[in-house]
């Protein structure tokens, strides 16, 4: 194994020591909730918490997939908790939130991939913060056949799938999907429902060139995407897909400027960029706008 390379200054975060990280982590374990926040090992976790935005990942926390990159654990997945669905609805409404991110592990041993689960905990979250606004960040069903109709008739505020990489690197990154099954999941739920926002991101320092990053915006508008995210890999552990190049701040401006230009409504593209870091901020923006 390479040494990691040290984080540039850029990347560095402040360890997580406020009252209300604490108090937001005792609410997810009071509720038997696991977070995206804590298993993928997001350097934003003390900002977000501070605020009180945590990521809830449903389905349980084993995924039956091992992408490269990705630090959730891998093997045979947890019975789903029946209850999961209104414990989030729970925990959205005591942290009061505006907008929420629902994500999930990949659950390939499931008949709907976990498309009902899904659907139920939207409803939930609906009937208890009707003011929320709610976000998806689902698994790709592949050979999920009815998955995406599922989610799409629980109707979230926005469905977003992580294409993750460009179409190069997925044998390697993310070797269980296909890059244009993933793509084609966000261009159906616009059929299925045009009134649904659709947001997918990619993590750059695996090995891309700027050419590619450049291809897979061009890609995603193909497919009608709306937002698009774009920020640093970074290696969990030394087993994991090896970091290529720190991605300057410049160079994320440029990516934003240029994604902005082929048309997305949101562009989010900084070193710290995830999927759901400052997802609420932005999509209120938006709808202010
Ligand atoms: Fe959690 Fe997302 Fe914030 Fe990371 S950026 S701590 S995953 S809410
Ligand atoms: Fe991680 Fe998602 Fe890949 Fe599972 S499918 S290993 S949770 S990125």
């Amino acid at each position: 194994d390479r040494p990691q390379p040290r984080r540039p200054e850029w990347l560095r975060v402040k360890a997580p020591v406020s009252a209300e990280y604490q108090e937001t982590r005792a609410l997810m374990r009071d509720l038997n909730l696991v977070t995206v926040c804590e298993e993928a090992a997001c350097p934003n976790i003390g900002e977000c918490w501070a605020q009180k935005h945590a990521t809830m990942m449903i389905l349980g926390s084993v995924c039956t997939r091992a992408c490269a990159f990705c630090n959730v654990a891998t093997g045979r997945p947890d019975l789903l908790d029946p209850h999961e669905p209104e414990n989030v609805a729970s925990a959205v409404a005591k942290l009061g939130l505006q907008h929420v991110v629902i994500t999930s592990v990949d659950r390939d041993d499931l008949d709907d991939g976990g498309a009902t689960h899904f659907a139920q905990t939207i409803s939930a979250i609906r009937a208890a913060s009707p003011n929320t606004t709610i976000e998806v960040l689902t698994p790709d069903f592949l050979r999920k056949d009815g998955a995406l109709e599922i989610v799409a008739e629980a109707r979230p505020d926005v469905f977003n799938h992580n294409m993750e990489t460009v179409p190069r690197l997925y044998p390697t990154i993310r070797p269980g999907a296909r890059y244009f099954h993933s793509l084609s999941i966000l261009q159906k739920i616009k059929e299925l429902d045009g009134s649904i926002f659709t947001k997918s991101g990619i993590m750059v320092g695996l090995g891309e060139t700027d050419e590619e990053v450049g291809q897979i915006m061009d890609d995603l508008r193909t497919a009608d995407v709306d937002f698009m995210t774009i920020g640093q890999y970074l290696q969990p552990t030394p087993k994991h897909a090896p970091l290529d190049r720190f991605v300057e701040p410049e160079t994320f401006a440029r990516y934003a400027k240029q994604g902005k230009a082929k048309g997305f409504l949101l562009m989010s593209s900084t070193p710290l960029t995830r999927s759901s870091y400052h997802a609420d901020a932005d999509f209120a923006a938006l709808q202010n706008a």
